[in-house]
């Protein structure tokens, strides 16, 4: 359990910033990871009052605001529709509802854990960030960039992409994933193939599929992903597992997107 001295609702993005320049500090989301650690901290920046907590939808994108609760994410019928119910896949199985009712996209997306499912799912999307002063940056390079004490303010998801599953395996159902495996497939015909809980943070793996792949192409893909040198152990099983698990999943998600984007 943490500590926190004073607690403070800014009413201005620029005042949040200021006082999370003081790496004494924090912003709080829903609190969920930050509880099960032990920090001391001095001012807790609530940013409630920003203007964050909502999901808007135009002609081009999804903008969904960092204090947005995963189950807002998970009910969204805009994204269910365009998204074929991935995004709602891959957060089902985290941990319950009473949880996903607190736990933020800002906190999920900032902390960018290995073993994050909404991490995995984004990023099979088109999806960039909106930081107060980075301005809007592909997800994939904010996934690598080290953490800083900008804001988050929201994920935007272009709607470029037509169709995607999102598969993992759990020891038990609301465990962390021991792998997890978005693919998506975009107007152009590109494929998008990640994986999260590797268990290291979701990667993309470039498999040279083509539009309408053939049995040899899938094949050439599973024989890339056998030398793909990404996967490792840890408590919750071997680098092989993975591995045998990653082909398994590939497999089931591109039958699963080819018969959706037949439909
Ligand atoms: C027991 C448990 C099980 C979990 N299981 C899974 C799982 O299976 N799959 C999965 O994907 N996730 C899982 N999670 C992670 C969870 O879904 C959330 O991602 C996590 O709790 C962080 O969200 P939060 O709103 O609680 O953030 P907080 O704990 O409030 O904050 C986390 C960090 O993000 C920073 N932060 C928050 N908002 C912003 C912002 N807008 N801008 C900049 N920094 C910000 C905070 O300062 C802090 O450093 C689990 C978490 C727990 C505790």
């Amino acid at each position: 359990m943490f500590n926190g001295k004073n607690y403070l609702r800014p009413s201005t993005l620029e005042e949040a910033w200021t006082l999370n320049q003081n790496k004494n500090n924090k912003i709080i989301g829903g609190m969920l990871w930050l509880k099960m650690g032990h920090k001391n901290i001095s001012t807790m920046i609530d940013l409630s009052d920003l203007g964050l907590s909502t999901i808007e939808e135009n002609d081009q994108e999804f903008r969904i605001g960092a204090m947005c609760t995963l189950r807002e994410l998970e009910e969204h019928s805009g994204m269910e529709q365009f998204f074929s119910g991935m995004i709602r896949n891959s957060i089902e199985s985290i941990v319950g509802v009473q949880f996903r009712n607190l736990a933020t996209v800002g906190g999920s997306v900032y902390s960018r854990f290995g073993f994050s499912d909404i991490l995995t799912v984004f990023m099979a999307l088109d999806s960039y960030v909106e930081l107060y002063k980075g301005g809007i940056i592909p997800l994939e390079k904010y996934a690598d960039m080290p953490y800083d004490q900008d804001i988050l303010m929201r994920v935007i998801i272009k709607k470029r992409t037509r169709k995607g599953v999102y598969l993992s395996i759990r020891q038990t159902a609301t465990d962390f994933p021991v792998l997890a495996c978005a693919v998506s497939q975009n107007q152009e015909g590109a494929w998008k193939i990640i994986y999260g809980a590797r268990p290291g943070k979701a990667l993309a793996f470039e498999s040279g599929l083509p539009e309408k792949p053939g049995l040899s192409d899938i094949e050439e893909a599973i024989g890339k992903l056998k030398s793909w040198g990404h996967f490792a152990g840890n408590m919750r099983g071997s680098a092989e597992y993975r591995k045998a698990l990653a082909e398994a999943l590939l497999r089931k998600a591109i039958r699963y997107t080819m018969d959706m984007t037949r439909a």
